[in-house]
């Protein structure tokens, strides 16, 4: 009798610790559960505060497309200002500096008048503010940029970035009709224009990788804009975040294009960097690292 509550007994106590030990273990469960979530909530709260930091003369903070620059004085509008969904396959972790290079990086893609847009390009754009819009993937690196920029002290105002066929065809078109009413023949017209416009489907603004960038006190598209405090900062710094000066005065005859000190093409961190430190452009760049044919 007293062996069968002895066992009884023993049994109970056994429960019982067993109850103990998994309650115990439940709770060093969910107490870690909730550290690591908070963590998690931490995380995402830090990085959301850095990616929509804004540029103080912007108000609106909340957009994700956000704007950066002012809707004043625009030089240049784009007429359409989104299209969907890119086909270029693509990872994330593409943009950072320790991924090699290579020929299908989109970043790299080479637009120029031997070189047209491939058919059926498709971009996923950023539509800024302004009604400016560029490739989504480099719009954050674009809008750092432009904050720093901006923090030190200068105005630095996109007037033209993405372009549909129709929109740089009519731009080309004008180019010409400039130059036959001062009365050049039809094909001189379009090989002068040729010299400033690109050719319908050989313009990088197609792309939605380059943008026109001016100060906002100088918004004359012309060898005076080298000399603004915007042009000198960007020419110093654009590499840093991805940007290049894409037609810069010496190399015409490999670009294909006149100088236009404020043409900003983005190539990721670092080509840009190499290119920077090479004085190179972008044609000598993927022809060194056997990037293009
Ligand atoms: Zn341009």
């Amino acid at each position: 009798m007293q062996k069968i509550k002895k066992q009884k007994r023993l049994r109970r106590s056994f429960v019982t610790l067993l109850i103990l030990v998994c309650g115990f273990a439940i709770a060093v469960t969910s107490v870690y559960m909730g550290y690591r979530q908070n963590m998690h909530f931490d995380l995402t709260a830090k990085s959301q505060t850095s990616t929509t930091k804004q540029p103080e003369t912007e108000p609106d903070s909340t957009a994700a497309a956000a704007t950066i620059v002012n809707d004043q004085n625009l030089l240049d509008q784009p007429s359409e200002t989104q299209t969907s969904t890119t086909d270029q396959p693509e990872t994330e972790s593409d943009s950072t500096a320790e991924a090699s290079t290579s020929v299908n990086d989109w970043y790299l893609i080479l637009v120029n008048k031997w070189h047209a847009i491939p058919d059926g390009y498709k971009v996923s754009l950023t539509t800024l503010r302004n009604g400016q819009a560029v490739d989504e993937r480099c719009y954050p690196d674009l809008q750092e940029m432009m904050d720093d920029c901006r923090a030190a002290g200068l105005s630095p105002l996109i007037c033209s970035s993405y372009r549909s066929q129709a929109k740089q065809e009519k731009l080309f078109d004008n180019g010409v009709k400039k130059y036959l009413a001062q009365g050049y023949s039809e094909q001189e017209a379009e090989n002068e224009a040729g010299k400033y416009y690109a050719i319908p489907g050989t313009s990088e603004h197609q792309l939605g990788l380059a943008v026109d960038i001016v100060d906002i006190n100088n918004q004359n598209l012309d060898s005076s804009q080298e000399k603004t405090e915007v042009q000198q900062w960007l020419m110093k710094n654009s590499w840093k975040y991805g940007f290049i000066l894409r037609y810069p005065s010496d190399k015409s005859s490999i670009t294909g294009i006149s100088y236009e000190p404020w043409h900003y093409r983005y190539v990721g961190k670092e080509a840009a960097a190499a290119i920077y430190e090479q004085s190179i452009c972008l044609e000598e760049y993927l022809q060194k690292n056997a990037l293009v044919d």
